[in-house]
């Protein structure tokens, strides 16, 4: 029998063998840290750029998105529509420095400043060197910017475009910075970062903020009312997120949508004499993925497309703007399964998400940890729509008392998806509860859409491209010229080995 050095040799890879200290082949690194993309794209100078990013999401949640759309909502998928209108349309690679599977810090500085780094930085390297983002390129160049997300804004993705931390948990120091930085709009959740009561350094930033000419906005009233062209919405308090589309849709929960956020930051920056870089984030498809939560995720899908819509509406009336459209990375590995003869089975059973009225997230918490039993099967009825089995009734009401944990069956994934994993389990031959399988309450590796579209653009097939391209396609149509330092795989993992020897937490296990 061969060892696998013996393997190895006879494969003609020894060579590789030796040369990788890391799980990723030295070509791969090569080939996605330095020029392998293709070139310039041709792309026209644009005088607005609109960058559209759906947090956690990937094919298979667009084509399960879209067959909602047009069976249970009877209106067209958007984003199809978008395609037929001429975007250029492609996938694009999401993994990481170090990682074969990023997080959504990593992602976003990927794609605003052409590098990749380790999971948890934002727009810095593990030995400090900050990196430049697109965004501080564009305002050096006269644009007005913004950013606009479902999150707390000061979370990940968003921060990407501003912030040089080491760690993405820096949320204070993110808001600081973004104090700092000043762009036009600040548009999202989770005010305790902002206020004296929360931070650690207990500064005022909202009453620094005001000093600084900006309308301080805490409600849907509030943003539909304010005048300010300079604005900070903060739609949340402590740190929560902006609550689900599925919980403001039928829950009764007032707080904007992602249209009416992405509305109010256009018209601030469509005055802007030189034009404008803006972000906006349907942040919270990754959240309602990590909790496996089928109706959670395709209401976080219906406001990404109807945001969608709007935003092409703008390009479309508004000369000189170019719109980035993509995925970060996918989550939970979601995949409509087909089933029963020729698979007749999988559309009734897909649409049973209509029935869905809450988030698991929210139902949880509703619950609370002690549920009268009695009551369950008629909560799930009420609110998720589908009869639970008495086995489930069982097993559920142990997840919400802490008393089990049914984590997923195939992923090292911790509690957060335990109740979706007892949930969504469907007895053989019953077509009452959606057919959509997760296969993790993690980030997945998988290729995730990217499009663009704008005045001018031929329509032209993107490829399959790595995130860091995205980078220089917003140069190319800001005409812009700059390069962020480089660093290796095998530098960033010497350094983190380094840290752990140092007694320093080596690795990290990102949720988002
Ligand atoms: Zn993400
Ligand atoms: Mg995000
Ligand atoms: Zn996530």
């Amino acid at each position: 029998m061969m060892d696998r050095r013996q393997w190895i040799r006879a494969a003609g890879l020894a060579g590789v063998a030796a040369a990788a200290p890391s799980p990723l082949s030295p070509s791969l690194s090569a080939l996605t840290q330095r020029g392998a993309a293709p070139g310039p794209l041709g792309l026209p100078r644009a005088r607005n750029l609109i960058f559209f990013a759906l947090d956690g999401t990937g094919f298979e949640d667009l084509a399960t998105a879209s067959h909602f759309s047009e069976r249970v909502l009877g209106r067209p998928f958007f984003f199809r529509e978008f395609l037929r209108r001429g975007a250029s349309s492609g996938a694009m690679f999401t993994h990481s420095l170090t990682a074969v599977v990023t997080d959504s810090a990593a992602a976003s500085t990927a794609w605003s400043t052409g590098r990749k780094v380790v999971n948890g930085a934002l727009c810095m390297y593990p030995d400090g060197r900050p990196l430049r983002p697109i965004l501080d390129l564009a305002r050096e160049a006269g644009r007005a910017t913004g950013l606009a997300t479902t999150t707390r804004i000061t979370h990940a993705t968003p921060a990407g475009w501003i912030a040089r931390v080491a760690d993405r948990d820096q949320e204070d120091d993110i808001a600081l910075q973004y104090l700092e930085f000043q762009p036009e709009v600040l548009l999202g959740g989770g005010a305790a970062h902002f206020l004296a009561r929360s931070r650690r350094d207990r500064r005022d930033l909202v009453a620094e903020f005001r000093a600084r000419g900006y309308d301080v906005v805490r409600s849907r009233r509030e943003l539909l009312n304010s005048a300010g062209d300079r604005i900070l919405g903060l739609f949340t308090d402590g740190t929560s997120h902006v609550p689900y589309e599925i919980d403001r849709r039928f829950q009764g929960v007032d707080t904007p949508s992602l249209a009416e956020m992405a509305g109010a930051a256009l018209a601030r920056l469509q005055e802007a004499p030189r034009g404008f870089v803006l972000q906006v984030e349907a942040g919270r498809i990754d959240h309602a993925n990590h909790e496996n939560d089928p109706g959670g995720m395709i209401w976080e899908w219906m406001a990404a497309d109807e945001t969608l819509r709007l935003l092409v509406d703008f390009v479309d009336r508004t000369p000189g703007t170019l719109l980035f459209v993509a995925a970060d990375h996918d989550t939970g590995g979601g995949t409509v399964y087909g089933f029963g003869d020729n698979y007749l089975s999988s559309t009734p059973a897909l649409l049973t998400v209509q029935r869905q009225r809450m988030s698991l997230q929210r139902f949880r918490s509703r619950l609370g940890r002690n549920p009268d039993l009695a009551l369950l099967p008629e909560a799930v009825r009420e609110f998720l729509g589908f009869d639970p089995t008495p086995d489930q009734v069982e097993r559920m009401g142990r997840v919400l008392k802490g008393e089990a944990s049914f984590g997923h069956p195939t992923a090292h994934s911790g509690d957060l998806n335990s109740l979706a994993a007892v949930l969504w389990e469907i007895p053989k031959g019953r077509v009452d509860r959606p057919n959509l399988a997760f296969s993790t309450g993690n980030h997945t590796a998988g290729t995730v859409p990217v499009a663009l579209y704008g005045t001018g653009l031929t329509p032209a097939p993107l490829g399959v491209v790595d995130n860091t391209q995205l980078f220089s396609w917003m140069l190319e149509a800001l005409g812009l010229s700059f390069s962020n330092p480089e660093m290796s795989e095998a530098e960033a993992l010497e350094i983190l080995a380094r840290r752990g020897e140092e007694g320093e937490p080596r690795f990290r296990h990102p949720f988002d």
